[in-house]
């Protein structure tokens, strides 16, 4: 039996030295390091604290915590973010630490950590976006819709972007709920919409003089494969002073037998499409959301100053396959004028390590149950790393909590394997002889105080901080 567990070793244990069972089975602390903040780091942090040996580390690149509650939820889904009310109660408990403005890889290696913990949860989200690989991607002005939502929700790398709004014509590629979320900011009513939320005050001021008119969102399958979801497509049909238009013809070849047959959000949502394609009356407001079905981007056009000036587009015909439906081109081709073209056809995790497993095609890393792949016991993912960069906060949080499950099950099965380990105190002194600052969860509450003051001279429930050497500033001001 002990030969047996002794046998399945991993790489982490590799690193334990021999101690007797006896001591094994008397541990009194699980220590986990997990990292990233985001949704997957707290759901996974909150399941895991049911184990009361367990302590928990928070690793956060940034010096403010909540991942895309913070850089990604747009501003005007305020009641979306209340979720950091839940997750700074976790923050706060006695055996959770947050140590911020620590990058994982670079700060810290995950051999480190690997040695440092019990078990390691890599919750770092997918912060890559896939590209379209075709020419003219280059252009001035043509952007990847992350780094779009990044500028107007202040994420540091982004916030000086300045994305091109001197045109009347945007053209997004992707029918997922992040092209919505893009479209719908670059045609709100800005004084209506935006103004009291915590946008940042850079992009507030951009879309205020913006000349934006008209968003196409091209996605390049039809109605019954968009991938966006109801309820983003509702605000986008009730946007003050604009016109969602979607056209019949997209329609013709689908019977009102196969819609009753889809499942029922599915269902509804091609409902709210295809009212939007029988709407007689369009209200002949200045501007336009156009929904442009089974279309591809075969080539992005610049001008002669290099600025993007228009697309060309393929028309797709559907084919249904086993697999799913895929598309094939037709001859017929498309322009579509444009000054500013966002991609937004999803995001990929990168790797922080050599030794973390990526699968190319998914873009995750390879796992089972949220266990990586090549390490037996000690090493896991969780939240879009491990699942892929699809869906809602609530679906984070369901896989999240399943996840921790198998972690803790895991700690059951290899008791007697586990041993002592220093967690944060043998790598935060570490850090710190390397001249790393670190932001503990009571700095970052110090820079939430600063931002929500700003916030109230505005108007604005926040007004962030874009720079990360401001966010420690204000770190270290509040200390002096
Ligand atoms: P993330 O939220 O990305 O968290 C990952 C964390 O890891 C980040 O804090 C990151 O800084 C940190 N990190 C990365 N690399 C390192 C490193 N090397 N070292 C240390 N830390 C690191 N869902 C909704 O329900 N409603 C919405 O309105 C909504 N809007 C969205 C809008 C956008 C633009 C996007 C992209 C997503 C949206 N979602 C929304 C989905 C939701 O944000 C995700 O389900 C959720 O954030 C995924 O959680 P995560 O923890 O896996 O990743």
């Amino acid at each position: 039996m002990i030969n047996s567990f002794l046998s399945v070793r991993s790489n982490l244990f590799s690193y334990v030295p021999n101690v007797t069972l006896a001591c094994k089975r008397y541990i009194q602390t699980i220590k986990v390091g997990i990292i990233g903040s985001g949704p997957a780091g707290f759901y996974t942090a909150q399941a895991l604290l049911k184990d009361s040996r367990v302590l928990i580390d928070i690793y956060e690149k940034y010096p403010v915590p909540f991942g895309l509650i913070r850089f990604g939820v747009a501003p005007d889904h305020q009641s979306v973010k209340n979720v950091i009310n839940s997750f700074t109660n976790t923050a706060l408990q006695d055996r959770v630490s947050f140590y911020g403005n620590i990058n994982i890889g670079q700060d810290v290696t995950l051999n480190q950590l690997l040695k440092s913990y019990n078990a390691v949860v890599l919750c770092y989200g997918a912060t890559e976006d896939r590209k379209l690989n075709i020419e003219g991607e280059d252009l001035i002005n043509v952007l990847p819709a992350r780094r779009f939502v990044g500028w107007y929700n202040g994420i540091p790398q982004d916030s000086d972007l300045n994305p091109f709004l001197q045109t009347e014509d945007v053209v997004i590629i992707g029918h997922g709920n992040v092209a919505l979320d893009c479209a719908r900011i670059l045609l709100s009513p800005v004084d209506e919409t935006l103004k009291s939320t915590d946008i940042t005050n850079h992009a507030l001021t951009a879309l205020r003089e913006s000349k934006v008119k008209r968003v196409y969102l091209v996605g390049r399958r039809g109605p019954l494969q968009v991938s966006f979801t109801i309820k983003e497509l509702r605000e986008l049909t009730k946007l003050p002073g604009c016109d969602t238009i979607v056209f019949p013809e997209d329609f013709k070849n689908i019977t009102a037998e196969t819609i009753n047959e889809l499942p029922r959000p599915r269902k509804r949502l091609t409902e709210l499409l295809l009212s939007l394609a029988n709407e007689k009356n369009l209200n002949n407001n200045h501007k336009r959301c156009v929904l442009m079905f089974c279309r591809s981007p075969l080539q992005i056009v610049g001008d002669k100053h290099g600025k993007v000036s228009s697309v060309n587009l393929g028309v797709n015909r559907l084919i249904q396959q086993e697999d799913g439906v895929k598309t094939e081109l037709t001859d017929e081709k498309e322009i579509l004028k444009c000054g500013l073209f966002l991609r937004s056809i999803g995001y990929r995790a990168v790797s922080i390590d050599p030794s973390i497993p990526l699968n190319d095609k998914t873009g995750v890393i390879s796992n089972t149950n949220g266990k990586v792949h090549g390490f037996d016991f000690g090493l896991y993912c969780s939240g879009w790393a491990a699942t892929g960069a699809t869906g809602v906060i609530i679906g984070t949080m369901n896989a999240s909590f399943e996840i921790a499950e198998h972690i803790l099950k895991d700690f059951g099965q290899n008791e007697p394997l586990l041993v002592e380990k220093p967690g944060a105190t043998e790598i935060i002194p570490h850090l710190k002889s390397k001249g790393v600052k670190v932001v503990t969860f009571n700095d970052w509450q110090r820079i939430d105080e600063l931002e929500k003051n700003l916030g109230s001279q505005l108007g604005k429930p926040r007004e962030k901080l874009v720079n990360q050497k401001d966010m420690i500033k204000a770190v270290d001001e509040e200390k002096d």
